[in-house]
């Protein structure tokens, strides 16, 4: 098994005490060296000026490659598009393009009048806007919005047309169905390379669960059992790191050479997982001797 290439997700900090958390979270898994770090942008673009801020910051102190997430909701293109290249002006040139989820006490994604429609429109205004790397979302276990599977994979394709050059999938519980839209990505034509699993350590698992249920994530029945005797045990950490370490060794056994950890800003588990896939800190020569 080769060491894989990680990323991790983080969210902006909404107060001082989330701020300190946060930054305490990049030192823990920062000597992991990832690829880059991402920073989301909250569902109806509620985070947009803590998003800013945070990438910015993230950038400039913390020696990592970062990633700002940004969504088509509740903005005009000139002002989504302003946001990115306020990202770029600050040394930030990745973005993970989403269309994003509605506010809160909306149940479907509205079009902003002025906005873009989907987040293809928002990809190929990118493209023409500036050198980014553009990053987008992929659905293993389908997103709730599509008829199927296929319509998942032709509008992933779709994505990767319009400018896309790698797509972080959703979080999932049963390997087997990243390994079935990976097969149905490759059969469209879709450089499977590029499709980077999306892993959810599992710190607190009744959260796990309602995020599952709002994103419409499958929970098998055997992790269900599981974390329930485990909670009766005091035991969750355990498990967590478990079923999350054979998830991802599976993973790579099968091929795969990226993680993408969506940390919750709650960087043990992710840094526990890291170690046991032998994803370790990188020592650097000249600081041993
Ligand atoms: P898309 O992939 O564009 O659409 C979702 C599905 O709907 C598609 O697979 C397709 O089947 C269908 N669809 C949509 N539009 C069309 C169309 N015009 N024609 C045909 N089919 C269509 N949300 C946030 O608010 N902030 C974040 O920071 C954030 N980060 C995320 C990071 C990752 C890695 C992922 C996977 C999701 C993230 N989300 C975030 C959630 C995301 O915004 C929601 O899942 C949203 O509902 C879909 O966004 P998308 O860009 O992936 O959608």
């Amino acid at each position: 098994m080769n060491r894989p290439e990680i990323s991790f997700e983080f969210f902006p900090p909404q107060n001082l005490e989330a701020s300190f958390r946060l930054w305490d979270t990049v030192q823990v898994l920062a000597p992991l060296a990832p690829r880059f770090v991402s920073v989301t942008y909250g569902a109806g673009g509620t985070t947009r000026d803590l998003t800013r801020d945070a990438v910015a910051t993230l950038h400039k102190s913390s020696g990592l490659q970062v990633a700002a997430h940004l969504t088509c909701v509740n903005a005009t293109r000139d002002e989504t598009l302003g946001i990115a290249r306020e990202f770029a002006a600050a040394g930030v040139s990745d973005i993970v393009a989403l269309r994003g989820d509605p506010p809160k006490g909306a149940d479907r994604f509205e079009r902003h009048p002025g906005g873009f429609a989907d987040s293809c429109e928002l990809i190929a205004a990118l493209r023409d806007t500036g050198d980014f790397t553009i990053r987008v979302g992929a659905y293993p276990d389908k997103h709730p919005e599509a008829a199927d599977t296929a319509a998942d994979v032709a509008w992933l394709k779709r994505k990767f047309e319009a400018g896309a050059s790698e797509a972080l999938t959703q979080f999932f519980f049963d390997i087997d169905s990243f390994h079935r839209f990976r097969d149905k990505c490759a059969a469209a034509g879709i450089d499977t390379s590029k499709i980077v699993p999306g892993i959810l350590p599992i710190e607190n698992w009744k959260g796990a669960v309602r995020f599952a249920n709002r994103c419409g994530t499958p929970v098998p029945q055997w992790v269900i059992d599981a974390f329930e005797t485990a909670e009766r045990d005091g035991r969750e950490d355990l498990l967590a790191t478990a079923i999350c370490s054979e998830m991802c060794s599976d993973l790579l056994d099968a091929g795969v050479d990226k993680l993408h950890f969506y940390t919750m800003n709650r960087p043990e588990l992710t840094r526990d997982v890291c170690h046991a896939i032998g994803v370790t800190p990188e020592v650097r020569l000249e600081n041993v001797a």
